[in-house]
């Protein structure tokens, strides 16, 4: 490679092109912290598209880490793993009731591909009912799930039997689940859709539907899960148990790991029908041990809660007349513009906070759980000098 070409050169002309990396380097990270390669430091809104939940280069994931690297790196599912079987017992308990068993993959798109995989194999149907607005992946069967064209045009003809209703709308849920529906999959709360929470009432008609109708209710909890929404898990805050919960992001603080937890509807899965010879290695147990660890001794998702209803409070006392709406829930807040928020957008990069889009008027704020809240602060300021 040449010397003087920077990596957003380099990123940009090896790279497939699907991504386009912005103008800028970012080299280590701290907490809610991020710095360039010319060392500006930023608030990191983004946690890396929500994953790093314990914010960056956490000492106990850090150690973790380290420490599996130099015992175990790569073991299949073919034998067991102390660390794999140590998370599957952490994590089945800090799962809401209901849940029975669990399979480990790599990331979120894999954990819905599981889902949709394993709803076919519990009914022996295999039409599925998603939302409009709903963002599920990008594999072909996460994909045909997701709503956006943008995402979705270019690859058809996608699985068939998919439809999108309208979300949290009860009547049009109700009307699309029949006899012939293998899965309902539904985000407890729209996260790349503009982070819309579906009310209660959605939620637990979607259970009971799903109930009567004999299809699986699989709930995308890949954004919303291990604390982001002020719970470990958006549905417990309306006590509906899905008898499929998908999750990922912020699972191991950044390192890619996905899961999904089933309930005890799915019923068996034959033996040599899904596997993954990534999923469950020790590397990533490791990551999400230390990350569930955390979670739960320094009560992050109860400080996200806090946290995250004094941050919305503050961004809903923003007086702009550029603003339509304030949404969130827990650490997961929007401020859906008027107008298009990626001017904005950069405008706060400028002032050395990184947020993220979420639709094409929606500016979304997912910092690590870990934010301080003058750091947020910081963030409050920047927001109101840009929509000024
Ligand atoms: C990000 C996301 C996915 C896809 O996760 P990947 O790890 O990018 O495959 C699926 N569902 C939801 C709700 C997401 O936010």
């Amino acid at each position: 490679m040449e010397p003087n070409v920077s990596a957003v050169q380099t990123e940009r002309a090896l790279g497939s092109g699907g991504v386009r990396p912005r103008e800028r380097t970012f080299v280590r990270g701290k907490g809610a912290l991020l710095w360039d390669e010319s060392d500006r430091r930023f608030i990191d809104c983004s946690a890396a598209h929500g994953t790093a939940s314990l914010g960056h280069a956490h000492p106990a994931l850090t150690r973790a880490i380290e420490r599996q690297a130099g015992r175990l790196i790569a073991a299949t599912a073919a034998f067991a793993n102390d660390q794999r079987s140590a998370y599957m017992s952490e994590l089945s308990s800090a799962l809401p009731e209901g849940f029975e068993r669990l399979f480990l993959c790599n990331s979120g798109t894999e954990s819905v591909e599981a889902a949709l995989k394993f709803a076919r194999l519990a009914t022996g149907r295999t039409s599925v009912v998603a939302c409009v607005r709903g963002f599920h992946g990008r594999t072909m069967g996460a994909l045909s799930a997701t709503h956006e064209r943008r995402y979705r045009e270019p690859f058809a003809p996608l699985v068939p039997g998919f439809t999108h209703v309208p979300y949290d709308r009860i009547d049009k849920l109700d009307a699309a689940v029949t006899g012939e529906t293998a899965a309902v999959v539904l985000e407890p709360v729209q996260g790349e859709g503009g982070v819309r929470p579906a009310s209660a009432e959605y939620l637990q008609a979607a259970e009971r539907i799903c109930r009567e109708r004999g299809a699986m209710f699989v709930a995308d909890e890949v954004q919303t899960g291990f604390g982001r929404t002020g719970r470990m898990f958006a549905v417990e805050r309306h006590g509906v148990t899905p008898d499929l919960l998908c999750m990922a992001k912020g699972i191991a603080s950044g390192f890619p790991m996905g899961a999904v937890a089933l309930g005890g509807r799915v019923g068996e899965i034959p033996a040599g029908a899904h596997g993954s010879t990534f999923g469950g290695n020790p590397l990533a147990c490791a990551a999400a041990r230390a990350t569930l660890t955390t979670l739960l001794e320094q009560r992050l998702p109860e400080r996200s809660e806090a946290l995250g209803t004094w941050f919305r409070d503050r961004l809903s006392a923003i007086e702009s007349s550029r603003v339509r709406a304030v949404r969130g829930v827990g650490l997961m807040n929007a401020i859906e513009l008027k107008e298009r928020s990626r001017p904005f957008l950069d405008a706060l990069e400028e002032r050395g906070v990184i947020a993220l889009a979420a639709g094409p008027n929606v500016m979304r704020f997912l910092p690590p759980l870990v934010v301080l809240r003058e750091e947020l602060e910081e963030v409050l300021c920047a927001v109101s000098e840009v929509l000024a």
